[in-house]
C-alpha cells in the first residue's frame, strides 16, 4: 500500500499502486476497486482508486503524427508539457491547455480540462476524435463521435470512470510562434472586470485574476489577462520563435506552517500584485506562451505552501444570468473571512462537450484555502449558493461536494450511469470519489 493524494493533498489515503508497463498489464489491473492516475493534478480524491490505482504516466510514446493536419495518436500517459516542447517549435500546441503543462493527455480528456479559450473554442474534449478504452467489463475499444458514441460523450469528462484511456488521436493547433501577444485590462471592482471580460470574449484567450481580500467598492477587483497567439513578424527581432521552456526554477522545500497564510500575507502579496500588474495595464506585450498559460508551474511544489493539511480548492460556475448577483455574494462572504487563496480566478465559460463536462455557459471562479477551522462548513454554505443559481462544482478540483450538490448540478448523471453500468457491469472501476459521489451504497 502506498500514501496517496492529489495536488491538494486532501485526503490523503492508502491505496494499492499499479505501474504497468503493456496494455495486457493494464487489462490485469481493471478489477474492483481500480482506476486510472495521470500525473495527480486533480486536486481531491479523482484519480485515488477505491482499492488500487493505476499509474499511466509510464505510457508515454507517440505513436504517430501528420504534419499536414496537426493531428496526432498519443499513449495516455504523454504529458502536455511533451507535446509542447517537442511538438511546439513544428508550429503545433495543443488546442486547449489548463493551468498547468504538467498533466497528461488521459487526464485531459477524464477531465475534459478548459483553458483560457473555452468560451469560444470548447475544452480539451472536442479536440479529441478518438479513444482507445479498456473498459470495466474487460473489452478493448476504440470510440469516437461515430463509433460507440456513447462511451465516447462518457469518457470525456467522465472522470476514469469508464474505464482506463490507453491511447487518444486529437488534433494540435498550428501556431506560428510559442508568443502571445497579450493585453492586460486593470478593473476596479466586480462590475468592471465582469464587463471586460465580456468585452473581450472575442478574444481567444482571456482570463481574470481577482483580489479576493478586497471589500466595498473594491469588491472583486481584478487583473484581467487577454491574449492571442502571436505572429512571426509580431515578434522582437532576434527573439527565436519558440521560446524554451523552463524546468520550475524555485521549489517549496518544506510544508510552510500553517500561519505562514494569513491575513495580512495574503493582503500584502495581493496588494502587490494587483500593483504591479495595473502599471503593465493598456498597452499590448508580447511574452512568452509558459508565463501567460501557466505562471504557476514556475514553482515546484507550490502545493507544500498550504501546510502539511493541504487545501482545497473550490471551483464553481454559475450561469450567465445569475453570475453577477451570486458571484458578488460568494466573494463577500469570502473577503470577509480574509483566509482565501491569492489566487482567485474568474473565468468565462462556453458549453461541455461530455456527458459530465463542468462548463456550462456563465462564469467560472476558483478559489483555494486552506483546510483548517470551520472550511468545511463555509464551503457547503458557499455550495447551497451555487446550486440555488444552478451551478455546479468542478470534479478535477473536488475532494468534499455532497452527493446532492453533485447530483443537483449534473442533469445527465443518470444517463452517464446508464453508460458506465453498460461499460462494467460488475463495478470494477471505482475511485475515492465515485464512492463518495457516484456509486450505490
Ligand atoms: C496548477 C493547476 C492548474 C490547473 N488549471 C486547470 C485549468 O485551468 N482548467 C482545468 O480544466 N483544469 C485545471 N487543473 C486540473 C487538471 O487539469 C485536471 O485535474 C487534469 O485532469 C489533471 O490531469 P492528470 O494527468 O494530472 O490526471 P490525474 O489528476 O492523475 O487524474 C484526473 C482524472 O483523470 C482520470 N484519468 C487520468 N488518466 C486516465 C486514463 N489514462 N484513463 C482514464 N482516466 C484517467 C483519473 O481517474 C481522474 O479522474 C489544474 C490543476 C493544477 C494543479
Amino acid at each position: 500500500m502506498t500514501t496517496v493524494s492529489g495536488w491538494g493533498r486532501f485526503p490523503v489515503v492508502e491505496s494499492e499502486m499499479l505501474r504497468p508497463r503493456s496494455f495486457e498489464a493494464v487489462a490485469g489491473a481493471v478489477v474492483a476497486g481500480s482506476v486510472a492516475r495521470g500525473n495527480g493534478r486533480a486536486y481531491g480524491d479523482a484519480a485515488i482508486g477505491a482499492a488500487r490505482t493505476i499509474a499511466m504516466t509510464g505510457f508515454d510514446r507517440v505513436r504517430w503524427f501528420d504534419p499536414a493536419t496537426g493531428r496526432i495518436r498519443v499513449e495516455a500517459g504523454v504529458l502536455l508539457s511533451d507535446l509542447i516542447d517537442t511538438f511546439g517549435p513544428r508550429g503545433f500546441l495543443p488546442s486547449v491547455v489548463p493551468g498547468t503543462r504538467f498533466v497528461s493527455v488521459g487526464g485531459a480528456i477524464a477531465a475534459d480540462v478548459h483553458g483560457k479559450n473555452h468560451h469560444c473554442e470548447g475544452g480539451f474534449g472536442r479536440y479529441v476524435d478518438s479513444i482507445l478504452l479498456r473498459s470495466g467489463a474487460g473489452e478493448t475499444i476504440e470510440v469516437s463521435r461515430e463509433q460507440n458514441s456513447d462511451a465516447f460523450f462518457a469518457t470525456t469528462g467522465g472522470m476514469g470512470l469508464t474505464g482506463v484511456i490507453l491511447e487518444a488521436t486529437v488534433r494540435l493547433r498550428r501556431v506560428e510562434t510559442g508568443w502571445i501577444r497579450e493585453r492586460v485590462i486593470s478593473a476596479s471592482d466586480l462590475d468592471a472586470a465582469m464587463r471586460a471580460l465580456e468585452a473581450g470574449n472575442s478574444a481567444t484567450y482571456s482570463v481574470a485574476w481577482i483580489d479576493c481580500v478586497a471589500r466595498g467598492s473594491e469588491l472583486g477587483r481584478s487583473l484581467i489577462y487577454l491574449g492571442e497567439h502571436a505572429r512571426a513578424d509580431e515578434l522582437a527581432q532576434g527573439a527565436d520563435r519558440f521560446p524554451v521552456g523552463k524546468d520550475p526554477g524555485l521549489a517549496v522545500p518544506v510544508d510552510l506552517p500553517s500561519m505562514t497564510l494569513n491575513r495580512y500575507s495574503i493582503r500584502a502579496f495581493n496588494e502587490l500584485y494587483y500593483r504591479m500588474g495595473a502599471r503593465r495595464a493598456g498597452g499590448e506585450h508580447v511574452v512568452s506562451l509558459y508565463p501567460y498559460f501557466f505562471p504557476l508551474d514556475s514553482i515546484a511544489d507550490w502545493n507544500r505552501i498550504y501546510g502539511r493539511r493541504g487545501f482545497l480548492q473550490h471551483q464553481c460556475v454559475i450561469p450567465e444570468v445569475r453570475a453577477r448577483e451570486v458571484l458578488g455574494e460568494i466573494l463577500g462572504r469570502v473577503s470577509k473571512r480574509g483566509d482565501a487563496s491569492f489566487l482567485a480566478v474568474l473565468k468565462k465559460l462556453g458549453h461541455g462537450d461530455g456527458l459530465l463536462s463542468f462548463p456550462l455557459p456563465g462564469y467560472t471562479l476558483a478559489l483555494d484555502f486552506p483546510v483548517k477551522g470551520d472550511i468545511l462548513n463555509f464551503l457547503d454554505e458557499i455550495d447551497r449558493l451555487v446550486v440555488a443559481a444552478g451551478g455546479r462544482l468542478y470534479l478535477a478540483k473536488d475532494a468534499r461536494q455532497s452527493r446532492a450538490t453533485f447530483a443537483a448540478g449534473y442533469p445527465a448523471l443518470s444517463r452517464f450511469n446508464a453508460i458506465r453500468k453498460a461499460l462494467d457491469p460488475a463495478g470494477n472501476i471505482r475511485s475515492r470519489l465515485s464512492q463518495r459521489l457516484f456509486d450505490e451504497v
